[in-house]
């Protein structure tokens, strides 16, 4: 056994550790990181956000490809298997790694390789693969472990027939056919995915509608996309058993009476939090009613010295705010001014089309003003649109009922993620509608539709006004 002397450990080298890591290393500190997995980098580089997009990528590649086909005579292979789809993964995870290492090594920080637990305020055990034990002492101990699927106790997920998040990228070969268990993020991500892939897919939820979260024209758009790819929404259904014939399907039994077979079936209800190995109780570390581990403001656990980020501390369990997180806990630790602190986070969803959105949906906006505007572009038929051949897609400018107060964006179509920044600056900034007709934006670009969208809500709303 050996002790090691720093100022900051973190255990878990996702995004959130890794910004913790990076900030302690910058302000001059000493710090460790403990990762259990082979490669630094966490869930969101090998089971979740990158993988999961290296996909999209390939898919919506062959998509544009397939429309093209009679001018490049392009067929897809009948064989496809998922390997082939996401064979740039490979590289964009070890390119991942490389970089997190570099990351690592310029800022002089040690990574210790095995699984952690707390043994001490100030103190973190280190169990190596080879047996052997690493003791960790620092001031301050941040913990970002993360999340894993969770496996309801009565679906025999096997890995290989029915599938979790992170098992659904072994699969060799694209099947037939897929149902997907679930209706968030992750459910809906992938069901349009493999859909637009030509695997029929059945998605499966208790609730009528999926993404119950979100605008319901989005979710209505997004539903109309996915069944016109040929996917099935089973909602309002509840799962009596799944089961693997033994041979070549999974049968899904729901309490309907109604039975899915497919050839595989991926269970994509919901995540816990990675917190049994920490061994929290020794320390006195609270943790919530679902497991997840209780912080304040600052990221404070409910031992002052150790902080907790991320997935580890419940929703909005985002890669982009995990690594703010992990920042803004080192610079309270440090006693460090972290800024001002965040309170609009967008939601991007990399579904088929994807999906983004800022601020209030319509009905929030409804429920919380009473009155209010929304201004409609169609991404297609914006010029930028209409020459790249964009598929069907919506942007929604939301604002108070005298079309000034930008309230929320909703967008769906190509690039909605990327595109919703625009939004957010504008939400963030103040800006009313009009900065959106007053101000000159690049032509022909997505962009456009937020002018469209202005346009449309300040004619309306001075249309309605006149009226009245
Ligand atoms: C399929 C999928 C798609 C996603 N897409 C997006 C997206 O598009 N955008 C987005 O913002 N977010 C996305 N997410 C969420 C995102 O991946 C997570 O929010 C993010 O990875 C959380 O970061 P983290 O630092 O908390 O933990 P993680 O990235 O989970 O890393 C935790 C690390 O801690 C290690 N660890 C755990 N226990 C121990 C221990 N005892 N000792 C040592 N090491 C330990 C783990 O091995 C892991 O490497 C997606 C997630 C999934 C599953």
């Amino acid at each position: 056994m050996t002790d090691y002397a720093h100022d900051i450990v973190v255990v878990g080298s996702g995004p959130g550790g890794l910004k913790a890591a990076i900030q302690g290393a910058k302000a001059g500190k000493r710090v460790a990181v403990v990762e259990r997995d082979r490669n630094p980098g966490g869930a969101c580089v090998y089971r979740g956000t990158i993988p999961s997009k290296t996909l999209l990528e390939a898919a919506q590649t062959i998509i544009r490809l397939k429309h093209n086909a009679a001018v490049f005579d392009f067929n897809l292979r009948e064989d496809l298997e998922v390997a082939t789809l996401i064979q740039r993964l490979d590289k964009v995870t070890s390119s991942h790694n490389h970089s997190i290492r570099d990351q690592l090594n310029r800022n002089d920080i040690d990574l210790f390789h095995g699984r952690a637990k707390i043994s001490g305020t100030n103190q973190v055990t280190v169990q190596h693969v080879d047996g052997g034990e690493s003791i960790l002492h620092a001031e301050t101990i941040v913990l970002a472990t993360g999340s894993r699927p969770r496996t309801p106790p009565d679906i025999p997920v096997d890995h290989e027939n029915i599938l979790d998040s992170d098992s659904l990228l072994s699969m060799l070969y694209l099947p037939r056919s897929l149902t997907v268990l679930g209706s968030g993020v992750i459910a809906c991500e992938y069901a349009s995915i493999f859909s637009l892939l030509g695997v029929k897919v059945y998605l499966i939820d208790r609730s009528e509608r999926p993404l119950a979260f979100l605008d319901e024209e989005i979710t209505d758009f997004f539903l109309q996309s996915f069944e016109r790819y040929g996917g099935t929404l089973l909602g309002g259904e509840s799962i009596q058993s799944v089961q693997w014939d033994g041979v070549s399907e999974v049968a899904t039994t729901l309490a309907s009476g109604k039975v899915i077979k497919t050839e595989k079936n991926l269970v994509a209800l919901g995540r816990l939090a990675n917190v049994e190995s920490l061994q929290l109780d020794q320390v006195g570390v609270a943790c919530g009613p679902r497991g997840h581990v209780l912080v304040n403001e600052d990221y404070q656990t409910s031992v002052p010295n150790i902080y907790a980020v991320g997935d580890l501390i419940g929703p909005p369990a985002l890669a982009s705010c995990s690594m703010e997180q992990g920042r803004r806990a080192i610079c309270h630790a440090l006693d460090m001014d972290p800024g001002h602190a965040f309170n609009l986070v967008p939601i991007g969803i990399y579904a088929v089309p994807e999906i983004a959105s800022v601020g209030l949906s319509e009905q929030e906006a409804i429920q919380k003003y009473g009155k209010v505007c929304v201004g409609r572009a169609r991404l297609d038929e914006t010029a930028r649109g209409l020459i790249s051949g964009s598929e069907a897609g919506l942007l929604k400018l939301i604002s108070d009922e005298h079309g000034k107060k930008i309230l929320g964006v909703q967008i769906i179509g190509d690039n909605a993620t990327d595109l919703i920044h625009v939004g957010e600056v504008a939400l963030l900034n103040g800006n009313e509608v009009s900065f959106f007709q007053e101000n000159i934006l690049n032509f022909p670009t997505m962009s456009e539709a937020y002018r469209i969208a202005a346009l449309q809500l300040l004619n309306q709303c001075h249309r309605v006004g006149a009226l009245a």
